[in-house]
Order: structure tokens, then sequence, then C-alpha cells
């Protein structure tokens, strides 16, 4: 039997998993290749300083992430005290449910992979890891049936190629003018005193990166009567963050989940979906998505909400919730929601809308990309605008960081339709806030923060140029139902397998793509540990039902 050669592209959380399904297989036989331009396995971006400082948190619980061991509150239970004194962490009430810092994530994650490593060796597998080294480019031989991973100085050989290179920051702006940033990320940009005004774009979970960092450079966190209470250091006394967010929306915090570990072929069962398509003319229909995703979820569980929603479209959904949302104060709404979310931890109370929400959304990453672009744009401007702050689940520690802020008069929050932030020909950061019912305002800010989250990364910025000369990759699409005509949406068009597809429409069978940065036109929510749990079961099911 011929064993395959799989090459790895990134060392990430997406590669450690991969790398664990493979393992998961009996009898399966196979030489691997990693490679990974920094100097560490596991962390990847957001879980290591290039995407997290000791502020920062995760967003998912040990009860989220796939079943690791050693467990996560077992292997944080068994760090040395000055360790978990260094995260401010309490290991008597550490449990599957607490979140943890995102950095100290990173080390337990680097650490799976030395164990996954070390299995593969007692397996007798050949794996060989490259770090500090980046590829550059790929090529596909249709002939050989082989794939070139092409590093600075070398070309090395597959049977098959994962890419699994994560996140893209561009720096276009940061590098033209002290003073805009283009992303939060790495934090260590913004450890600095910043004595005027900041603008920030965007209220999510990026945003809230951004203000943990720059906050704590600016002044202190200090515990009055059990209240969180900011006071701002003396030699920033003009320092304040303003974030700009579309109609004034902050995101939801953190609740009790009854469910964390979400299987989508339960709540999207792929027999039902393919009967939706052949009855649709091949197209998944969102408005039966909706009902079977979301609504048949809620039916038992909260039969109250069900009754209130049960006969609304996606769009009416959105906007009998977000409405509700826009007409309140939004740290008012906050404030409201923290002790709420508290409350919810704390006695294990389910809030049934919401989990379902945020289960619908994860399951329909999936088969996303054979609904119609009529019905992807619907999603676009109706849905996701909620699910981005329903399922952001703003852990209560951020929550007080930003109320304490806010009672400090150091973070405010301005409601827009648009902001738009340029560099004047003078090299000015000038900001436009364009608003639904009044007239444009423009101002002036020395400091821009972009938080709107990865970016649109568009199929041209794709950085392994020769599979885009030679046709080997297309732009992602999708079909309009109506005219038969097509959409090109953001990333590289793939196959429900996570296959490359070429310029005529064929998937192939050497190279995956699971970019988070290149999947967001196909895959709407796709990123986090638990979308790479399921897609990388069925990227590691397509390499070895093929080959063994
Ligand atoms: C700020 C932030 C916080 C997040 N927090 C969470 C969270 O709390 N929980 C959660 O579940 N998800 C979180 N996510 C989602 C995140 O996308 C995934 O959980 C996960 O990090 C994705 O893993 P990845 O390996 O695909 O990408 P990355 O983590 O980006 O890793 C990709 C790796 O590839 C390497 N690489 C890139 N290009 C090359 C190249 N050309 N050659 C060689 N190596 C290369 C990089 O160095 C990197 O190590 C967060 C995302 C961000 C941006």
């Amino acid at each position: 039997m011929k064993i395959p050669h799989i090459g790895i592209i990134g060392g990430g959380p997406g590669a450690l998993l991969i790398l664990m399904r493979i393992l998961e297989l009996e009898g399966a036989d196979f030489a691997l290749d990693i490679f990974e331009s920094s100097a560490t396995l596991g962390a990847g971006m957001p879980f290591s300083y290039r995407g997290a400082d000791l502020e920062h948190d995760t967003n998912v619980s040990e009860e989220e992430i796939p079943p690791f061991k050693p467990s996560l509150s077992e292997w944080v239970k068994s760090r040395p005290p000055y360790v978990l004194e260094k995260y401010g962490i309490n290991s008597q009430e550490f449990d599957e449910t607490c979140i943890l810092p995102r950095l100290l994530f990173g080390e337990y994650l680097k650490e799976q992979f030395d164990i996954l490593l070390k299995e593969a060796e007692h397996r007798g597998m050949e794996v060989k890891v490259h770090l500090e080294t980046t590829v550059n480019d790929i090529k596909d031989d249709i002939k050989k049936k082989k794939t070139a991973i092409i590093t600075g100085d070398k070309t090395y050989l597959f049977d098959t190629v994962i890419i699994c290179s994560g996140h893209f920051w561009p720096h276009d702006h940061e590098r033209e003018l002290a003073g805009y940033f283009d992303s939060p990320y790495p934090p260590s940009k913004l450890n600095r005193v910043f004595n005027h005004p900041i603008a920030l774009r965007g209220s999510s979970l990026t945003g809230v990166d951004a203000i943990r960092t720059i906050s704590r450079n600016n002044g202190i966190f200090n515990h009055e009567n059990s209240r969180l209470v900011y006071t701002k250091n003396e030699n920033a006394p003009d320092f304040k963050m303003v974030m700009y967010s579309h109609n004034g929306l902050l995101p939801c915090v953190r609740i009790h989940l009854e469910e964390p570990n979400i299987n989508n072929s339960d709540i999207l069962p792929t027999a039902r979906l393919k009967e939706n398509m052949a009855e649709n003319e091949g197209f998944l229909s969102l408005d039966f998505l909706f009902e079977l995703g979301y609504k048949e979820l809620l039916k038992d569980k909260d039969p109250e909400f069900f009754a209130q929603i049960k006969d609304m479209k996606v769009e009416e959904f959105s906007k009998y919730i977000l409405s509700k949302r826009e007409q309140r104060d939004g740290f008012e709404l906050l404030r409201e929601e923290y002790l709420d979310g508290v409350d919810s931890l704390q006695t294990k109370r389910p809030v049934p809308w919401k989990e379902a929400l945020s289960a619908f959304s994860f399951a329909l990453n999936f088969p996303a990309k054979h609904m119609s672009a009529e019905d992807m744009i619907r999603l676009h401007e109706h849905l996701l605008p909620l699910v981005a702050i329903v399922i952001a689940y703003l852990p209560p520690s951020s929550c007080e960081e930003l109320l304490a802020l806010h009672d400090a008069g150091c973070l405010e929050l301005v409601s827009v339709e648009k902001f738009e932030a340029k560099i004047s020909d003078n090299g000015k950061i000038v900001c436009t806030c364009i608003f639904e019912n009044k007239e444009d305002i423009v101002i002036e800010y020395e400091t821009f923060v972009d938080c709107i989250g990865q970016p649109n990364i568009q199929f041209d910025q794709f950085p392994f140029k020769s599979l885009i000369t030679d046709g080997t990759v297309s732009p992602a699409r999708l079909n309009f139902k109506s005219n038969k005509g097509h959409q090109n949406v953001d990333g590289l068009q793939i196959s429900d397998s996570f296959q490359v597809v070429d310029e005529k429409g064929e998937a192939n069978k050497r190279i995956y793509l699971l970019t988070v940065a290149f999947m967001k036109g196909l895959n709407p929510d796709y990123s986090g540990i638990d979308f790479f749990e399921h897609a990388s079961e069925l990227v590691v099911k397509s390499i070895f039902d093929a080959k063994i």
C-alpha cells in the first residue's frame, strides 16, 4: 500500500486538528511535513503574542473544544503556581466551563501538538517539522499527480497539500502613517501612551481586544467595593476611546451553554438538505435552513419565543431582535446583559434563543455554498449582522472593563450607519461618520484602530501565486437562481471537502484549503476551533478514503 505524503502549510490550531484527525484513523499510515513560519507550533496567531497579550481571553471553554488529553482544566491545574499567578488564575476555581487567557491557551495547544507528534512518531510515522520556514508558493503537477511546496530555497513534493495558513491582516495604511492601525494585532503595537481621543471602527471582539490593551497603557483598573473602577494615568488626561459601531450595537455577553459541543449533522441532517436541493433546482433554500436549523431547535426548548417568531423569515426575525437592541443605549443594555449573563453562568440557566442561533450559524457554514447568490445576499444583509453580535459571547470580565471605562468617561459608543477612515493628502486621519437620517460628520483623529475583525480578502491577494496563474484555484462564486448568472464572493472556491476548485469547476484531489482568510465567502461563520474540529474531519476523510 502506498503511503501518502502530506504537506501542511501553517502549524497553528488548524494544523493541530488535522493531525489529531489523522491519528484518530486506525491503520492510517502517512508521512507528514509541517511548515510553520514562526518558531512554535500550536498557538497560531490568536493564541500567541502575534494576536494576544496577557489581558486577552479566549471565547471558548474546555466544553467547546475537542476532547484533548489531558483536558484543559486538568492541564491548567497542573501549571506551576508562578504561571497561574502571572495570568491571575485561581486553580481551585478553574473548571471545564471557564475561559482562560489566550496566551496560556496557546501554551496548551503547543503542548497538544508535541503530544500528537510523539504519538505519530510512536506509531512509526515519518513527521518532519520545518519551523521558521515560510512557504512562498505552491505548484500543482497534474501529470505527475504531485504538488510542490516552495520555500525560500527548496522545493518539496507531496501527494496531498493542506493549506492552513490562517489569518491574514493587511498593513497597508499603518506603513504609510503612524497613528493609523489596520488592525489591533499584534497588540504590542498599541502599548503606548495616547493622550488624545482614539477612534475605533467596530465594537465586536476585535474592538474589545484593542480596548483592553490601550486602556491598560493609559490608566489602571481597581476594585472598589467589589466594583471595577478605571482611573486614567496622570500623563494621559485627554485619553479617551470612541467606538463607532453599526447602529450602536455591542456584542452579547457570554451565557451558560446547555449543549456546548455542537453537532451540525443533528441540526441540519444531510438527507434533509439533499431533499431540499432536489426540490429547489439544486439550491439550498435559506428559508428552509432557517426553519429546520433554527426554529425546529427552539420549538421544544423555548415554546414561548418560538410562538413569537414562528411565522418570521430571516429578514423579519433579525429586524425583530436588532430593533429592540438598537432602541436601547448600548452601555445600559450591556449592564443588563452582564447581570443576566453572570446569572445564567452561575445558575446554569440556558438562553435557548441565543444558543440555538449560535448552533444554527455554525451548522450553516458547511452547506452554505449550496445556497443561491440571492439567499447568500439575504444571509449577509440580515442574519449575519445579528449572528455576529449574539455569538461573540463577551466574557463577563471584558464586560466589567468596558463598563468601568464608560463610567470613567474613557469609552464612548457612537451609532453610525457607516464609518470610513482615510489618510488625507496632508497626512491626517480623516474619519467620516455616515448616518441614516442626518448629515455626515467629518472628524480628524490622531489615532485610528480598525477593529472590524478579519477583513475580507480578495482572490488576487492569495499568496500562493502559481496556483492562480496556472488556473488551479478560482474565485469563490455563487449562482443566481433567478437569472442563471453568478456572483464572485470573497476568497476561493472550495468543494464540500475543502478541496480547491479550478477554473473549469473541477475539485483538485491533492490540495485542500482551510485558511480562514480565504474561506469567508463560502463559510460565512467560519472561525473558531469548533469549526476546525468538524472541517478537519471532512478533509481527513476525503484524503484517506481516496488513498486507503
Ligand atoms: C484575535 C482572535 C482571537 C480568536 N479567539 C478565538 C477563541 O478564543 N476561540 C476560538 O475558538 N477561536 C478564536 N479565534 C478564531 C481562530 O481563527 C481559530 O480559532 C484558529 O486560530 C485558526 O487556526 P489556524 O491554524 O487556521 O490559523 P492561525 O491561528 O492564523 O495559524 C496559522 C499559522 O500558519 C502560519 N503561516 C501562515 N502563512 C504561512 C506560510 N506562508 N508559511 C508557513 N507558515 C505560515 C502562521 O505563522 C500561523 O502559525 C480567534 C481569532 C482571532 C483573530
